[in-house]
């Protein structure tokens, strides 16, 4: 690989854009404190944290729960992660069919939810935008270590689109064979909300899980109050939870982030971001560091938090002012270095720091 290309996302590989904060609220002798059970693991390229918290659940119960949370992440992957090869999206991916091809439940409601996010953004948010993802080496592809011609990016902005792929009752069509799908933007979203639903299925009830700062929550902590959750200061380089922007506070919500300050790479001289601008197919250039969304799912809080991040700050924080049953928080990185913060009107109820 040429040295001039430097994976800035791969020196802190487990990026948390909303970090945790696993001490607040649990250690203050609060009468009504419950039992908790925290646990932790690997998925989706990151790492997942797990709490639950209510009646004492013994070892060999979990252990049990454990396994089995591993294995529904796996079952997780096994549709909807492009870094494997035979999951059912690589499979889609590979199938140059433009006929309607079959697909599960799953993978047909998460696709739908991406298109739904990119009608709704005016193509900001684009699930086809794996291509251009690919090129610049932030997706299951190596990437290469130069800025694209006006050719390529031509050729990329035929493939990409909403109206490029059709969402059936059991199916999904493309319009041209070559179309991919990258779900990255939304995924971890879904899938904190797949194990948080998986637990409460089990007859959980108060519940935490995080996968890779993607954050969806059940009921209360163990002193018996809303989950209470850090959002970082977007600093480059800066360790999670080392320089809090604030502390919010949700119960039986979700909260996601995206920003610019933990997946960057370097090219030709130039720090160019994750997120993707699909109108152009150029890496986003504008000053938003982070946004942080809170809604009532993950999927959609993962789903706005990017195409916020794409619309940037003006555009975003009016569209998504306009969103029903969704809060946020923007933050820029001024000329000076210095930050500036804008929310939502409803935002502000959430914080507590
Ligand atoms: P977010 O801001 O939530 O999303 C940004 C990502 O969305 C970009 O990296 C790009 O992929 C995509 N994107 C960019 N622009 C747009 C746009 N305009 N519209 C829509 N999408 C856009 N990574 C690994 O390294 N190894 C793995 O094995 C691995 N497995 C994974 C399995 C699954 C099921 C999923 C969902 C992801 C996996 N990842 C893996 C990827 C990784 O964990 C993150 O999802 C990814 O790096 C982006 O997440 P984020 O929160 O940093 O960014």
């Amino acid at each position: 690989m040429n040295t001039n290309f430097k994976r800035i996302s791969k020196l802190i590989p487990n990026a948390l854009l909303v970090c945790l904060l696993l001490s607040l609220g649990n250690c203050n002798g609060d009468s009504e404190a419950l039992a908790e059970f925290a646990f932790n693991g690997s998925t989706m390229g990151t790492t997942y944290h797990i709490i639950i918290t209510g009646e004492p659940i013994d070892s060999k119960a979990r252990a049990a729960l454990a396994t089995s949370v591993d294995s529904a992440l796996l079952d997780f992957n096994r549709i909807l992660s492009t870094y494997e090869d035979q999951s059912e999206i690589s499979r889609f991916n590979r199938n140059k069919s433009t006929y309607p091809i079959h697909v599960s439940d799953k993978l047909r409601e998460v696709v739908k939810t991406g298109q739904y996010f990119c009608e709704s953004s005016g193509g900001a948010f684009d699930i086809t935008v794996a291509p251009i993802v690919n090129f610049f080496g932030f997706g299951f592809e190596p990437g290469e270590n130069r800025f694209p011609t006006v050719e390529e990016i031509d050729s990329w902005l035929q493939l990409t689109g909403c109206d490029k792929l059709e969402v059936g009752d059991s199916v999904l069509t493309k319009s041209d064979p070559r179309i991919t799908i990258d779900l990255s933007a939304i995924a971890k979203g879904d899938g904190a909300d797949y194990i948080a639903e998986y637990l409460m299925a089990r007859g959980h009830q108060n519940i935490f899980v995080e996968i890779g700062g993607e954050i969806m929550t059940y009921g209360f902590n163990k002193a018996n109050k809303p989950w209470k959750v850090g959002i970082d200061r977007p600093t480059f380089g800066g360790a999670p939870g080392a320089d809090l922007q604030h502390v919010i506070q949700i119960s039986n919500e979700a909260i996601a982030s995206s920003g610019d300050y933990r997946n960057y790479r370097e090219v030709e001289g130039k720090r160019i971001s994750h997120t993707i601008d699909p109108r152009n197919g150029s890496p986003i250039a504008h000053n938003l560091a982070s946004v942080s969304v809170i809604a009532n799912t993950c999927l959609i809080a993962d789903g706005l938090s990017t195409s916020v991040m794409v619309l940037g700050p003006e555009e975003g924080l009016k569209w998504l002012e306009n969103i029903a049953d969704a809060e946020g928080l923007l933050i820029t990185r001024e000329t000076d270095g210095s930050f500036k913060e804008y929310m939502t009107t409803g935002f502000k109820e959430y914080i507590i720091d």
